[in-house]
């Protein structure tokens, strides 16, 4: 709360990049890591264009049972691999508080998803056993005072590196895979001193959408973005329809350093 902390959080990451601040942190990469081949790849492409870190998911939260679920710890072996090939922190979800010591290991940034943003026991574990970042999403449809009070969680337990995502709420709106809620970036930054990131990705659902909500969010004042990015998009095997080639992500960079620099 502003009331008792007035100066903004800065979160470092181990390439020394900071999120929170003056400097925008890109965070980009695949929904989730398919091969080694991939997830390298798109590593190194991502990093050329100056992503801060690389974000990829092993354990992914599925609405259906009978879609990818993930690599699982295979997926964060290729991301250490990732890692040690570009020097890029990694940012994956977490989904189970059995895996974070294995996530202390070799996880530079823990996510906790939309779908587990109320998951209690998972915050408090988070706050007491480990003090790495922790990118922690709004829930689908969670209003901003319940989307703090769950950071409250995990820094009550004594970890105060938490980085607040807004990835879109659910609306009655369905042209788009959620609503992005631009103002709630404002909101946040007002009530609360912890760095907010914006995922136009999972926000819109369609890579077209993705550079002009990117940009409106560095507008609206987020200290950062996280991006899906793959190589295929057409064959990825989960969320291939918001994701863009790292082509694009190219344009979506150059567009932003301008607006960065004015805001
Ligand atoms: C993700 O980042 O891949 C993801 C599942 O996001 P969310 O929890 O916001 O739906
Ligand atoms: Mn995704």
């Amino acid at each position: 709360n502003r009331k008792y902390h007035p100066d903004d959080t800065c979160i470092p990451l181990p390439n020394g990049a900071v999120i929170g601040g003056n400097k925008l942190a890109v965070i980009a990469g695949p929904c989730s890591v398919e091969s080694e081949e991939q997830i390298v790849g798109i590593a190194k492409a991502v990093q050329q264009t100056g992503a801060c870190a690389l974000r990829g998911g092993a354990f992914k939260p599925r609405t259906s049972p009978y879609s990818f679920q993930g690599l699982e710890c295979e997926g964060l072996e290729l991301l250490r691999r990732a890692r040690r090939e570009t020097g890029l922190p990694v940012v994956t979800e977490i989904m189970s508080t059995e895996y974070i010591d294995l996530f202390q290991e070799c996880v530079d940034v823990i996510q906790v998803g939309a779908r587990n943003m109320q998951n209690f026991d998972l915050l408090k574990k988070l706050g007491r056993e480990t003090d790495k970042p922790i990118l922690l999403k709004r829930g689908l449809s969670s209003t901003i005072e319940e989307w703090l009070m769950s950071a409250e969680y995990i820094m009550a337990g004594g970890n105060q590196n938490v980085i607040l995502c807004e990835r879109g709420i659910r609306t009655f709106e369905t042209f788009t895979r959620n609503t992005l809620d631009l103002s709630a970036v404002l909101a946040v930054k007002q009530l609360s001193h912890l760095p907010v990131v914006v995922d136009p990705s999972h926000a819109c659902g369609k890579a077209w959408m993705v550079e002009r909500m990117a940009m409106a969010a560095v507008a609206a004042g987020a200290d950062g973005l996280i991006i899906e990015v793959h190589n295929d998009p057409k064959n990825a095997l989960c969320d291939g329809a918001q994701s863009i080639t790292p082509h694009q992500f190219q344009d979506v960079m150059d567009k932003l350093s301008p607006i960065a620099r004015a805001v």
